[in-house]
C-alpha cells in the first residue's frame, strides 16, 4: 500500500463505530472485503451488552445541565445533596454517602467500589476541555466487569458545564435515566495466513471507535497497518501462520480481545501476539509496550536501531488489545506512535485523518513488517512463551484483580 492508498482507507472509514453498532459492522465488512484480497477472512461475532437511551436528565439545584445518561447503568430517579470528591483520601470518601458525587477523570473500577463503599447514591463525570470551543459530551457506559451487578445511576457531563456547578456552589441535584438494555453483538475480523508449521502469530489492532470519534489515529492507523503487513505476507514466505485480528469493542473494556483470548483452543498454537494501537500520525514518537520477558525489549531497540528506525519503548502491560493476550500468558508486545497531546488528542472530534500522514503509515508499516518477518520466519520464535512476574503483578492490577499501591 502507497501513501495515497492508505488515506483512502482513512476517508472510506471516516465516521463514528461504537462497539456494537451498525456503523462498526459496516467498517468490519469493509475490513473484511479488504482482507480478502489477501486469503480468506471472516466476521466472528461476539456479544455485548447493548443499551438504548430514552431519557437522560440531570439537574444541579434546579436548572437543566446538558448531560449524557452512562448506559448500562439502570433507570431510575435518584435526587440528592451533590458533593464533589476532589481527593480520594479516606476523609474525604466519607463525605460520600448519600450524596451524588462528581468525580475527575475517567470512572475506573477502583473509584467506582470507593463511591459504592462510601454510600454515593448517583455520579457525575467530565470530560471534554473547557478550553475548546466544543461543548462535546462523550457517551459512557457503566462497564459490566465495574459495576459486577451494583449499579447506580450517572451521568457525564462537559468539563465547563463542571467547572461553573463548582463556581456556583450547588448543594443538590437529581439524575432521571431511562434505558431499555439487552445483549447486541459486536465483531471480530479475522484473517489467515497459513504456515509452514500450526503455529501461529496473533496481529492485533482495533478498528472501533468511541462516540465522538471517527477514529482515524485510534485506531483505524493500525487496523490499516495489518493490512499492509497481511499485503506483505500474501506474496512473501512465512515459517509461522499469521492471524490478523480485527478487534471490536476495544473502546469498551477490549472486549473483541477478550472474546478471542477464551478461546482456549485457538491460543494453544499462539507464540506471540503483535498488537498496533495508534500509527502513522503527523507527529510523535513511535514507541513499543511489551508484556513478555525483558529480553524481547532488547531485541526490538537492537533490531531498531540496525534498520535506523527511532524507537522508544518498555516492558509493561499497554491498554489495548495486547493485554487479553498476555493474561493468558502469550507474550504481547504493542506498537503505537505517540503524538504530543497538543498536537493530536483521540477520544474525541478531534480525531480526524487531519491527524495522520500516509508517508509515516508507509514507514511505520515498513518497520511492523520487517519484526514481523524475523518472528514469522524464525526456526523457533525466541519469546519465552511465560510471563515474567513482574508482569503477572501489573497484569493483575490493569485487570482490576489487585490494587495498585499508592
Ligand atoms: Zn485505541
Amino acid at each position: 500500500m502507497n501513501a495515497q492508498d492508505i488515506m483512502k482507507i482513512f476517508e472510506d472509514t471516516a465516521y463514528v463505530r461504537m462497539g456494537g453498532s451498525a456503523e462498526e459492522l459496516r467498517a468490519a465488512e469493509y475490513i473484511r472485503d479488504r482482507a480478502a484480497a489477501f486469503g480468506e477472512a471472516k466476521i466472528v461475532p461476539f456479544e455485548v451488552p447493548m443499551s438504548n437511551l430514552e431519557e437522560a436528565v440531570f439537574q444541579a439545584d434546579g436548572v437543566s445541565i446538558a448531560c449524557k445518561g452512562y448506559l448500562c447503568a439502570g433507570s431510575g430517579e435518584v435526587e440528592a445533596p451533590f458533593y464533589y470528591l476532589r481527593s480520594k483520601d479516606p476523609w474525604s470518601l466519607s463525605q460520600c454517602r448519600g450524596k451524588i458525587v462528581m468525580v475527575d477523570g475517567y470512572l475506573g473500577y477502583w473509584i467506582y467500589q470507593d463511591l459504592l463503599e462510601n454510600g454515593a447514591v448517583g455520579f457525575v463525570t467530565y470530560d471534554g476541555n473547557a478550553n475548546y470551543v466544543d461543548e462535546d459530551i462523550d457517551q459512557r457506559e457503566l462497564r459490566s466487569y465495574v459495576h459486577k451487578g451494583s449499579r447506580i445511576p450517572g451521568v457525564n457531563i462537559n468539563a465547563k458545564s463542571a467547572i461553573e456547578l463548582i463556581r456556583k456552589g450547588v448543594t443538590t441535584a437529581k439524575i432521571v435515566l431511562k434505558q431499555e438494555e439487552y445483549t447486541g453483538n459486536s465483531h471480530n475480523v479475522i484473517l489467515d495466513l497459513p504456515g509452514e508449521i500450526p503455529q501461529y502469530i496473533a496481529l492485533t489492532a482495533h478498528y472501533d471507535s468511541t462516540s465522538l470519534s471517527q477514529g482515524a489515529y485510534d485506531n483505524m492507523s493500525g487496523s490499516v497497518g495489518l493490512l499492509g503487513i497481511a499485503e506483505h505476507f500474501a506474496k512473501n514466505p512465512h515459517r509461522y501462520g499469521l492471524r490478523f485480528i480485527w478487534c471490536g469493542s476495544e473502546e469498551r473494556g477490549l472486549l473483541g480481545s477478550k472474546a478471542y483470548c477464551e478461546d482456549q483452543e485457538a491460543l494453544k498454537d499462539c507464540v506471540l501476539n503483535i498488537n498496533l494501537d495508534m500509527i502513522g500520525c503527523i507527529m510523535g514518537k513511535f514507541i513499543y509496550c511489551a508484556t513478555a520477558e525483558e529480553k524481547l525489549c532488547h531485541y526490538i531497540s537492537y533490531m531498531a536501531s540496525e534498520l535506523g528506525f527511532g524507537i522508544d519503548g518498555r516492558q509493561d502491560v499497554y491498554s489495548s488489545d495486547s493485554t487479553p493476550f498476555a493474561d493468558k500468558g502469550v507474550p504481547a508486545v504493542s506498537f503505537a506512535r505517540i503524538a504530543p497531546n497538543n498536537t493530536a488528542t483521540i477520544h474525541n472530534s478531534y480525531d480526524t485523518l487531519a491527524l495522520m500522514k500516509g508517508e509515516q503509515m508507509a514507514q511505520d508499516i515498513d518497520f511492523l513488517v520487517a519484526f514481523t518477518n524475523r518472528m514469522a520466519n524464525a526456526v523457533r520464535c525466541p519469546v519465552a512463551r511465560e510471563m515474567p512476574d513482574n508482569m503477572k503483578d501489573k497484569l493483575d492490577q490493569y485487570l482490576c484483580r489487585k490494587r495498585a499501591p499508592k
